[in-house]
């Protein structure tokens, strides 16, 4: 290369790590020269990027400058041109040190690279920690121990165009326009600030109104942006389009895949109004072929253009449909999903679309719904995600036809496994590429070498207990985690979360009830624009309302047309 002029952007991905730097940089130089300085200028972000925290663009074009300089280069960047003669001792010495420092240098960044725990991370995990209340600090919490929750966006298209009951949007939601450049811009501001001040990775929720009513290009830049900020994002959608939707979501203008790999909610039900084809039913099995269909997709983008996926399949449990939960999961677990997640309906949002008695939804029976579809007993208690009067997951996969979880519940050596587990791999971040990941690993079991005989004991059992290793040759194994996520009533909310504002705790045992599963929520929306990260339910409840009339005044819905020609007339 002579000639090397580079501009990394705000996106520019660490070399080593994957993740992301924070500002602009601009290099100008000649030849290998230009190209070390580059590698270097880089690296050196990077480095304080990920291992110091977020330096500002100050600190590091200063702490840039400086490293440049002691290379015997200038500030800005430019090292002086060589005249191509060579001074004797004096230079070989400089150069002879110049390599020291580059060897050193490259060994403590491997050195940090590979450590299994971002120090950001663990110190917002032990934050984390620090912040839930005791009643949740069990040994199988993984809030503060596995990761920090899960985070989701909000006022950034809240329109929908189905009608369901219940719909936890508020009512003045459908009168904000659908937005790109809003969309980009708060989702960039509510991730940066989740990065910023929460924890450099998190799963995050593109959700809203209607991700699909986004234009696909708008839709794939914010899958970006978020991503840009170290999130796992997942759109949440009603599944109503069609194939070249997401094939235009998928591919970049030059048909070529922008992502390996998309993570989608599909929320499908018997609550949802406006489905194409079949508006309004009381079957869950009618809605198999839209289910079908869905899913379909997915599979064909993979085949067509080896995108992946992940799938959930969400649900809303009203008293009308929660007896039809197994047949749901009977019929559709093999469509491609690798989550079944059921929402237990509450009272909150558009208070025109409630429509049944909520309260009469006992968490006990719902679970039970799920058992059944699942056909096995699913053990929630094993890992628990902040209150689980909030949440239960049970994580598994099916051999076959049967369902097994990850650890036997009732074996205390299995129990042993899950503690070393949030112990040892507690933070570590799985998505990282397979050059840093593998090395992490290396690096806990190095550190922890009772791991190796408690992760053999455990596929050894695990073997057995699922019929033996044949089992994997002669069956399908398909992951399947199933959750249930009960929202809250915007009543009890209200008053649990005023009297949290004023650090006071209520007596009355439904709203301190209220008041322990907001301290431990799992489910949390940033306000850049007030410092906070608030509970979603404390977002559909509270703040969802005005946050939206004040949006349906900047973005209003385009003016109706007068009415023409023969419709005038009429
Ligand atoms: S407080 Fe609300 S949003 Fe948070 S985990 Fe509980 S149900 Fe979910």
């Amino acid at each position: 290369m002579s000639w090397l002029t580079s501009w990394i952007h705000r996106s520019t991905q660490d070399p080593l790590d994957g993740s992301k730097s924070g500002f602009v940089v601009a290099i100008t130089g000649h030849g290998p020269d230009a190209l070390l300085e580059l590698r270097q200028a880089v690296a050196r972000l990077c480095f304080m990027h990920t291992t110091e925290g977020a330096a500002s663009e100050p600190e590091c074009k200063k702490e840039i400058d400086l490293q440049t300089a002691a290379l015997g280069a200038p500030a800005g960047g430019r090292r002086p041109r060589s005249s191509g003669k060579r001074d004797g001792s004096l230079l070989e010495r400089y150069a002879f040190s110049r390599h020291l420092r580059t060897v050193v240098w490259w060994a403590r960044r491997v050195w940090y690279a590979t450590q299994p725990v971002d120090p950001r991370m663990r110190s917002a995990l032990e934050r984390r920690w620090t912040e839930l209340p005791d009643h949740v600090k069990t040994p199988s919490q993984t809030l503060g121990r596995m990761g920090i929750g899960c985070e989701g966006t909000h006022g950034v298209f809240p329109k929908c165009n189905f009608a369901c009951k219940p719909c936890y949007h508020s009512r003045e939601a459908n009168r904000v326009r659908i937005d790109g450049p809003h969309t980009i811009a708060r989702v960039g501001e509510q991730m940066a600030f989740f990065h910023r001040t929460r924890a450099p990775h998190a799963h995050a929720q593109l959700i809203g109104g209607e991700v699909s009513l986004l234009d696909p290009d708008d839709h794939a830049e914010a899958l970006g942006v978020m991503r840009s900020y170290g999130r796992e994002p997942m759109s949440f959608t009603h599944g109503d389009f069609d194939y070249d939707y997401l094939r235009r979501l998928a591919l970049g203008p030059d048909g070529r895949p922008r992502f390996r790999r998309l993570s989608f909610a599909l929320h499908i039900d018997t609550t949802m109004v406006g489905r194409r084809g079949i508006a309004r039913t009381d079957s869950e099995e009618a809605l198999d072929p839209n289910r079908r269909e869905c899913a379909g997709m997915f599979r064909r983008l993979r085949k067509e253009h080896g995108v992946r996926f992940f799938l959930a399949h969400n649900m809303t449990v009203a008293p009308a449909n929660v007896d039809q939960i197994p047949g749901v999961i009977r019929r559709c677990r093999s469509l491609g999903f690798g989550m079944f997640s059921f929402q237990p309906a509450a009272y909150v949002g558009d208070e025109r679309r409630w429509n049944a008695n909520y309260r009469a939804l006992d968490p006990d029976r719902v679970w039970e719904r799920i058992e059944e579809g699942a056909g096995a007993r699913l053990p929630f208690h094993l890992f628990q995600l902040g209150d689980e009067r909030c949440n239960r997951s049970a994580f598994g996969f099916y051999a076959g036809n049967r369902w097994h979880s990850v650890l036997d519940d009732t074996d205390p050596r299995d129990l042993a496994v899950r503690d070393a587990f949030l112990a040892y791999f507690g933070g570590l971040y799985w998505k990282a590429p397979l050059h840093l990941l593998l090395p992490r690993l290396i690096r806990v079991t190095i550190a922890h070498p009772d791991v190796l005989p408690l992760g053999i004991g455990w596929i050894r059992r695990t073997l057995r207990r699922i019929g033996g290793p044949t089992v994997l040759l002669r069956q399908r194994i398909v992951p399947m985690t199933f959750v249930m996520h009960r929202f809250m009533h915007a009543a009890d909310v209200k008053p649990a979360w005023d009297l949290l504002e004023h650090g006071e705790m209520s007596p009355d045992p439904r709203i301190r009830e209220t008041q322990e599963r907001l301290q431990a929520c799992s489910y949390g929306m940033a306000h850049p624009e007030t410092g906070r990260i608030v509970p979603a339910c404390v977002q559909h409840a509270i703040l969802d309302p005005a946050e939206n009339l004040r949006l349906s005044l900047e973005l209003p819905l385009a003016a109706r047309r007068p009415p023409t020609g023969r419709a005038a007339s009429e």
